[in-house]
C-alpha cells in the first residue's frame, strides 16, 4: 500500500460525520464542562450511539491501512473540544496497550470491557506515569509479585500512580508494574486491574489547567490481587520475554518495552489530536480577523497580522503531513527508525501551542477573556507538549535516531521500491525513457504524423 492523500469514500464520510458530531454536540457543551471540570458522560453516550465509543470502530481504524482513517477521525473530533475528545478516547489507548500485550482471548474478554454498550458505557485507563517518573520509564517504581508458585498463583500489586486518565473511575486499568527488579525497565509486564478491586485508590481527581473535561487522577495501588489471567499475553509469554530480556543484559543490548512500543504506536494519533486543537484556533483568529475592523480596515490587512497565521497554517500542513506519514507507517508495519512518530507528535503539539496563543494575540482583549474559546484551547493545548513524551523527550527519541541511520538515505530512498523490474528499467525518469524520447524526436520528419503522436502521446505526462 502506497502513501496516498486521497481519502476513500469512508474516510471522507468519516471526517464529515465526526466533524458534525463536534460541532452540533461538542463544540456547545464544551465551555460548561470546562468551566465545571466534569466528566461529559452525556457527550459519551451520544458519541456511542453514532458509533464513535466501541472497541470494534477502534479495531477497524487501526487496521485501515492506508493509516489515515485515524488521524482523520482524531483531527475532527479534537477540532470540537480536546477535553472532551480526551474523555471519548481515553478507552481506545488503553485497547491500543491492551491489543499490543493480550493474547487473542484476553483481547476479547477485556476490549468490550473498556466501552461497554450505549446506556451501560464503560471506562479504561492506561496506567504508566508515576510521581518519581514521568518520562524516564526506567525509574517506575510499582511491583507485581507473585503469591505462591505455581502458574496459577495471583499477583500481589503495590505502587503509586500519577496524571492517570480515567484513573479510578475505569472498569478497566492497565497497569504496567516491574515483575523483575533486576532487569528494570525490561522487567516489566502489563496488567488488567478492573475497577473496584480491594486496594486500588483514587488518591484525588487532578485539578488541571486545561483538557478539563477529562478525568485524571492520582491512584495508589495498596496489595492489589489480581488472578494470574489478568497478567497480559499470559505467563509464558512473559517468561519468553525476561529470558530475551535477560540475554539482552548480559550481552550489553538495548531493548524496547511493551511500553515503549505502545507510545511509539499512539504518537501519530495524538499529534492528530494537537492538530484538531491547532486548526480550531487557525480558523477562528483568521474569521475574527477579517472581521474585526481597526484604523478603518479589517486588521487582516495588516501584514504584522496576517503573515503570522500564513507562516501557522503552512506548519500545520507540515503537521498533518507528517502525522499521518508516522500513521501510513504504523498501519504498514514499516519501523519508525528516524523517529518518524516522534517528529508528528513534536511538530503537531508544538504548533498547537504557537497557534493558540497568537488566536489570543489574534483577538487582543477578546481573546483573553472566557467569551471566545480561544483561551481555553491554548491551556488545553499546553497538555500536547507534556503528555505521551514531552517535546525534550521526542528530541531524545529523533536525536538518537539521527545518530543510528547517519549514512542512511531518507525513507523514501530507503523504501523498498514499488512497480517491479519493468518500472526500473522503462519507468518515469529512466535513461532508457529519455533515449527513446531522444530519438523519436530526432526522427520527427521521418516518421508518419499519426505514428508520432501515438508515441509522444505514450511518453507525455498524464492529463488530469
Ligand atoms: C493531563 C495529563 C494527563 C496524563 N495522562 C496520562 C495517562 O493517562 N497515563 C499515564 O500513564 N500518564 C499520563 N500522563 C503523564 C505524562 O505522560 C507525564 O506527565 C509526562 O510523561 C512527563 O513526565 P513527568 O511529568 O514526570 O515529567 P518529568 O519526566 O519529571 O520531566 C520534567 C521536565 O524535564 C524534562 N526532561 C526529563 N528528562 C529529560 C532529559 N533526559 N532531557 C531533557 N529534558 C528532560 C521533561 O521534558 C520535562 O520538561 C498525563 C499527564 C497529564 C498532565
Amino acid at each position: 500500500m502506497g502513501f496516498d492523500l486521497t481519502p476513500t469514500g469512508a474516510q471522507h464520510d468519516l471526517a464529515r460525520r465526526t466533524h458534525e458530531f463536534s460541532e452540533s454536540v461538542i463544540r456547545p457543551a464544551a465551555a460548561d464542562y470546562d468551566a465545571r471540570q466534569e466528566f461529559p458522560w452525556p457527550v459519551l453516550e451520544e458519541a456511542a450511539t453514532r458509533g464513535f465509543y466501541s472497541p470494534l470502530f477502534y479495531r477497524d481504524l487501526i487496521g485501515d491501512p492506508t493509516g489515515l482513517s485515524l488521524p482523520m477521525f482524531m483531527e475532527e473530533l479534537f477540532w470540537g473540544c480536546a477535553g472532551i475528545g480526551l474523555a471519548i478516547v481515553m478507552p481506545a489507548l488503553a485497547l491500543s496497550a491492551i491489543g499490543q500485550a493480550a493474547s487473542p482471548e484476553q483481547m476479547l474478554q477485556w476490549a468490550p470491557e473498556c466501552f461497554g454498550t450505549p446506556g451501560d458505557l464503560k471506562l479504561a485507563a492506561l496506567a504508566i506515569s508515576e510521581p518519581e517518573g514521568g518520562s524516564d520509564v526506567r525509574n517506575l517504581r510499582t511491583r507485581a509479585k507473585r503469591d505462591g508458585t505455581g502458574p496459577d498463583a495471583d499477583w500481589i500489586i503495590d505502587g503509586h500512580k500519577m496524571w492517570i486518565g480515567n484513573g479510578g473511575i475505569a472498569n478497566v486499568h492497565v497497569v504496567n508494574a516491574v515483575v523483575d527488579e533486576e532487569l528494570g525497565h525490561r522487567g516489566q509486564a502489563l496488567f488488567i486491574v478492573p475497577g473496584g478491586t480491594p486496594g486500588l485508590e483514587m488518591v484525588r481527581k487532578l485539578d488541571k489547567l486545561g483538557c478539563r473535561a477529562s478525568h485524571t487522577a492520582e491512584l495508589k495501588f495498596n496489595a492489589v490481587r489480581v488472578p494470574a489471567e489478568n497478567l497480559l499475553g499470559g505467563q509464558e509469554k512473559l517468561e519468553y520475554k525476561l529470558a530475551r530480556a535477560r540475554e539482552a543484559v548480559e550481552g550489553g543490548r538495548r531493548s524496547g518495552s511493551a511500553t515503549l512500543g505502545t507510545f511509539e504506536q499512539t504518537r501519530p494519533m495524538v499529534a492528530a489530536q494537537a492538530l484538531g486543537i491547532a486548526r480550531a484556533a487557525l480558523e477562528y483568529a483568521t474569521e475574527y480577523a477579517n472581521r474585526r475592523e481597526a484604523f478603518g480596515a479589517p486588521i487582516i490587512d495588516n501584514q504584522g497580522v496576517s503573515f503570522p497565521l500564513a507562516d501557522l497554517a503552512t506548519a500545520i500542513d507540515a503537521a498533518r503531513l507528517l502525522t499521518w506519514r508516522a500513521s501510513w507507517m504504523a498501519a504498514s508495519g514499516i519501523p519508525m527508525e528516524r523517529g518518524e512518530g516522534s517528529m508528528s507528535k513534536l511538530a503537531a503539539s508544538e504548533v498547537a501551542v504557537r497557534t493558540t496563543e497568537r488566536a489570543i494575540q489574534t483577538m487582543g482583549g477578546w481573546g483573553y477573556i472566557k467569551d471566545h474559546p480561544v483561551e481555553k484551547w491554548y491551556r488545553d493545548a499546553k497538555l500536547y507538549t507534556i503528555f505521551e513524551g514531552t517535546s525534550e523527550i521526542q528530541r531524545i527519541v529523533i536525536s538518537n535516531a539521527l545518530g543510528a541511520a547517519d549514512g542512511r538515505p531518507p525513507l523514501h530512498v530507503d523504501l523498498e521500491p514499488t512497480g517491479g523490474p519493468l518500472n526500473r528499467m522503462f519507468g518515469r525518469g529512466t535513461p532508457a525513457r529519455t533515449q527513446v524520447s531522444n530519438t523519436l524526436l530526432g526522427m520527427r520528419d521521418r516518421v508518419p504524423q499519426p505514428v508520432m503522436q501515438l508515441a509522444m502521446k505514450v511518453l507525455k505526462p498524464p492529463k488530469k
